[in-house]
């Protein structure tokens, strides 16, 4: 499998485009006219770049308002088409990309149309060329791949071919089954892109919204699968025309795309079998089975003010480390680790972000095949060397620069708690409040990353996301979309933060970016755990009563009830299959917090609607403590 991307895709010039495109593993490129007019030297010297980078030109583009003009508009189109011919001949590439017209003196008709097709192809045979026609999905009379493939099998030219492209065909909701008619050897190219899906004017989605397959909600999948099954064996190409990444790091842009692509192959070869396209190996999605535990990188000061909030909580300080000073405290299946070692990642996470969660370990199937799949999906992965006694536990890096690890239940994995923590006796616990496991880990980023953060898990796991909610924060807008497996073991939720005044944004701008932001535990009965929490001194987070005065209005719950969930400061929400209780902790370091929920029934999301009552109460309590004037 050949991939390649589009210059306009990214940012910068030609040079720093190439290199990020190069550097991410890419085989060539498709040139956009602009970015070589504009650039400082003959099409000669942008072949010449271009392949010293060991990119080939996979395609030129665009070629538009061509076909079913009238005389005199007709002839004059074939010398413009020359022109790029030449053009094309000094790059070094062969293929051309014929866009649909939207020429208002445009003529319908497939078979003049392809008369003019089977013209320039005569034109481009004549010096060794190749023609791609491409439904536009705002072309003038042809804005559907069929009538695009029916031109060109009328033209009935080898040199040209159709080229589909996932967002036309997926935007104008047709059906990607009906690709699989077309024979393989008659596609001249393959352009791929995805686009969350929002109701607005075709053209202006397709130039500002199109994003990498796996970041959007269209089934580039399906398309995919379609296309894998014609028989087509050529390039790959993401054609994303996005504002955000026109503005982004090219490097970033560039390895996601590739990521995408080799996720999304990844994908097709597995639901199409004996397809021609070849894959780099990989383990299958991975199944992850919840968040195995988070660690703590903190001074001996903020230990021992987690250790008390903790306690609070109904954690027990459950095991010390054979040879760190690092402890692992537990509740049910819940395991914290605070690390307050000098010397190590956890030490330097410190030394950067002061108090954070600079480790998530992760529940899967097999902790060596999930690290293997991100290795060969371009994660960074991460090595320290283990201690005398420590086990290697297989981890990448995650957002904000935190560790992700994987565990399993193979043999030297599972014992890890047992191999390297020394058990011990708390005396100071308090009683144990009823939490069970990890519900949710909750990152916080800028919105710039969320998508690039997003496409890693969905790749990395088998997971689906939900759609993006919007969270009004006193400070401006913060976006929040949950990524979750089909069971709901395993729940992560990333928050993007447009601006530095919100909760979130502060939190990131505060902590250096550090990445988790909240932690998330179950219970069977949060109003029996909130009374064992009050008995422990707990301090919820200030609810107003204002907010218990509008439950009553929203829901048909019982007086006594809501004044239950008023007294223990309990958010409740309800959807059609369930409810849900929330409670939080008071925001602690620059801006963490832990969350308790009971999911009752199948209650599927995160509690969204109480989200700006909680951020308003968090952020009233993070403000700075003004000093009075003497
Ligand atoms: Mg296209
Ligand atoms: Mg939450």
């Amino acid at each position: 499998m050949k991939t390649s991307i589009a210059t306009v895709s990214l940012a910068g010039d030609m040079r720093e485009k190439l290199a990020a495109i190069s550097a991410a593993g890419f085989d060539g490129i498709e040139i956009f006219e602009q970015d070589f007019i504009a650039f400082d030297g003959s099409p000669r010297d942008v072949g010449r770049m271009v392949r010293d980078h060991g990119l080939e030109i996979m395609l030129f583009q665009p070629f538009r308002d061509f076909e079913g003009l009238p005389e005199p508009l007709r002839a004059r189109a074939f010398d413009r088409a020359e022109r790029k011919f030449e053009v094309m001949q000094e790059l070094g590439t062969d293929l051309i990309l014929v866009c649909s017209s939207v020429h208002p003196e445009a003529l319908g008709g497939i078979d003049r149309m392809a008369e003019d097709f089977a013209e320039l192809g005569d034109r481009a045979a004549a010096r060794g060329l190749r023609v791609g026609f491409e439904a536009l999905a705002w072309g003038r009379h042809v804005y559907d791949h069929r009538d695009a493939w029916e031109v060109v099998r009328r033209a009935d030219r080898t040199n040209v071919g159709v080229i589909l492209d996932s967002f036309h065909t997926l935007a104008r909701r047709i059906d990607p089954e009906t690709i699989r008619r077309i024979p393989g050897d008659r596609i001249a190219f393959v352009q791929l892109a995805d686009a969350p899906l929002i109701e607005m004017d075709l053209l202006y989605w397709s130039r500002h919204f199109r994003n990498m397959p796996g970041e959007g909600d269209l089934d580039v999948t399906s398309f995919m699968r379609a296309v894998a099954a014609t028989g087509y064996a050529g390039p790959l190409s993401l054609e994303v025309f996005n504002d955000q990444f026109r503005g982004g790091s090219p490097r970033t842009i560039a390895v996601d795309g590739r990521r995408s692509l080799l996720n999304l192959m990844d994908r097709v070869v597995r639901a199409e079998p004996g397809i021609a396209i070849q894959v780099p190996a990989m383990p299958p999605p991975v199944v992850g089975r919840g968040v195995a535990f988070v660690e703590f990188a903190a001074d001996d000061r903020e230990a021992s003010e987690l250790g008390s909030l903790l306690h609070r909580m109904g954690f027990h300080r459950a095991g010390r480390h054979i040879s760190k000073a690092v402890e692992l405290w537990q509740q049910g299946g819940i395991r914290i680790v605070l690390n307050t070692d000098p010397e190590g990642f956890a030490h330097s996470s410190h030394t950067v972000h002061g108090l954070n969660i600079c480790d998530v370990g992760l529940s899967v199937a097999d902790a060596a095949a999930t690290a293997e799949r991100a290795r060969v999906l371009g994660a960074s992965m991460f090595r320290q060397p283990a201690g005398p006694g420590e086990l290697d536990i297989p981890a990448i890096r995650g957002v904000g620069g935190g560790i992700l690890r994987f565990i399993d239940d193979s043999s030297d994995l599972a014992k890890v708690w047992e191999t390297e923590f020394r058990p011990v006796e708390d005396e100071t616990a308090a009683e144990a409040a009823g939490l069970r496991r990890i519900d949710h880990v909750a990152q916080t980023m800028n919105y710039e990353e969320m998508l690039t953060w997003a496409l890693f898990y969905v790749s990395l796991f088998d997971v689906r996301k939900q759609p993006m909610v919007d969270v009004v924060d006193p400070g401006g807008l913060v976006r929040s979309q949950a990524i979750e497996s089909p069971d709901g073991a395993l729940r992560i939720t990333l928050n993007g933060a447009e601006t530095h005044r919100t909760f979130a944004g502060r939190f990131i701008a505060d902590s250096f970016g550090s990445a988790v932001q909240h932690v998330a535990f179950t219970t069977g009965d949060l109003l029996a755990t909130a009374e064992i929490l009050a008995r422990n001194g707990f301090e919820p987070l200030p609810i107003p009563d204002n907010y218990y005065a509008d439950l009553a209005a929203r829901f048909p719950l019982d007086e006594d009830y809501v004044d239950r969930l008023r007294a223990a400061r309990i958010l409740y929400d309800q959807d059609a299959d369930g409810h849900f209780l929330q409670l939080y902790s008071r925001p602690f370091g620059d801006g963490i917090f832990f969350e308790i929920v009971e999911r009752a029934g199948a209650y599927a999301g995160y509690g969204g609607p109480n989200a700006p009552y909680r951020v308003a109460a968090q952020a009233r309590l993070m403000r700075p403590v003004a000093i009075p004037k003497t």
